[in-house]
């Protein structure tokens, strides 16, 4: 059976452990995070870099930090993970749904201002599949509105986004935050694992007492303070250095394991273009605006139909793909809380989108090969 993802590892997660191990520091905010850190500030132009535990975490800290009180709205994509809107529920928001684009899994830009209103604390675009969203639209309302922008760059990493002004920049360093995921079904994983990025610099200090369970622990070990204690609420949001150990072996090897899926990705899109046109499906669009990190290769079938019978066909041919997310408007959890407005390509995507294998160690065209053979 051909996996729908392979955790890929670079030769040195083990060794970085155990290197770690061997500094006797194995608790959070050491050596191996440190470094992380370091890197992503530099390589994407993040203002200052938090590792997490999780994407879900970092999108948690995001909601505190901006200090979502109940009652106060939020804007996102129905078509997202739940923890984009679980991180919201938790401190009490409302939840208002945005219905996806017609080209793109990702949140309609355009449909957004219609949902303001004077209870809009925030909006969370979601880089589906790491495509950006037009971040120039987003940005243009939160300044018109005073809305905090908070990205779910989970599926993001090493992807950018080009503005109207012409300058090429790296998902997440947009809004006033963004979250990233580490998990080990994204490009570059460390098991479970996230980041906070914290753009806008007012955040800067109390994100790290957030993460240090509400105390001012960072500040007391650089000697800015004297001792340490509880200073505001806070959680347990940073990982083990062990965690920080494998994801540095990764952050090595980012260039390789990007052209990999990259590689991957276009052999998809050149190969079954002519066999998706004839059978109606289609194949992912990148806006010009973006750039495409081959964190994922989807389809989107005309119909649930047609989609459930690739799934099945491709399942009885040795290739596991699988479908992404349910609607949130209607998911149980949810669906009594949501105004009623229909959600005609949220519906779209959940009913037909699929999702081909990607990683690194991949055969894509064994993939392509039996996909061919679906009519
Ligand atoms: C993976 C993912 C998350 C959650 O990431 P975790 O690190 O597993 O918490 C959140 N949002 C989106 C869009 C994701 O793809």
């Amino acid at each position: 059976m051909i996996p729908f993802n392979k955790p890929y590892l670079s030769g040195n997660e083990t060794n970085y452990i155990k290197d770690a191990v061997a500094t006797g520091k194995i608790s959070g905010n050491g050596y191996f995070t440190k470094k992380c850190h370091g890197f992503f500030e530099k390589q994407y132009g993040f203002y200052k870099c938090l590792l997490t535990t999780s994407c879900t975490d970092a999108l948690e800290m995001a909601a505190i930090l901006i200090d979502i009180q109940p009652g106060d709205e939020v804007i996102l994509p129905s078509y997202t993970f739940v923890s984009t809107a679980n991180a919201f529920v938790l401190r009490g928001a409302k939840l208002i749904f945005a219905d996806s684009r017609t080209d793109h899994p990702g949140i309609d830009e355009d449909s957004i201002e219609a949902l303001v209103t004077s209870k809009t604390k925030a909006i969370v675009p979601v880089h589906y599949a790491g495509v950006a969203c037009d971040m120039d639209k987003i940005m243009a309302l939160s300044e018109k509105y005073n809305l905090y922008v908070i990205e779910d760059a989970a599926q993001a990493i090493d992807s950018y986004y080009t503005g109207k002004d012409g300058v090429k920049r790296a998902l997440g360093s947009i809004g006033h935050l963004a979250a990233f995921s580490f998990h080990e079904t994204k490009n570059i994983i460390s098991g479970e694992g996230g980041m906070l990025a914290i753009n806008d610099k007012d955040f800067a200090e109390r994100a790290e007492i957030i993460w240090e369970k509400g105390t001012n622990r960072s500040a007391f070990f650089r000697g800015e303070v004297n001792k340490y204690g509880w200073v505001d609420v806070g959680s347990s949001f940073l990982p083990s250095d062990i965690i920080a150990a494998f994801l540095w072996a990764q952050l090595e090897n980012l260039k390789n394991i990007q052209s990999r899926r990259l590689e991957i990705w276009n052999t998809y899109h050149s190969k079954i273009e002519q066999w998706a046109n004839s059978n109606q499906i289609d194949l992912p669009q990148v806006p010009g605006y973006a750039t495409n990190n081959a964190h994922m290769y989807y389809l989107v079938c005309r119909d649930l139909e047609q989609r459930n019978e690739l799934i099945a066909y491709l399942k009885s041919n040795g290739i596991s793909a699988v479908f992404h997310y349910l609607s949130l408007h209607k998911s149980e959890f949810y669906q009594a809380n949501h105004d009623g407005r229909s959600l005609p390509q949220t519906d779209r995507y959940t009913d037909c989108l699929v999702r081909l294998p990607m990683f690194f160690e991949l055969n894509e065209n064994e993939v392509i090969h039996q996909i061919k053979l679906f009519k």
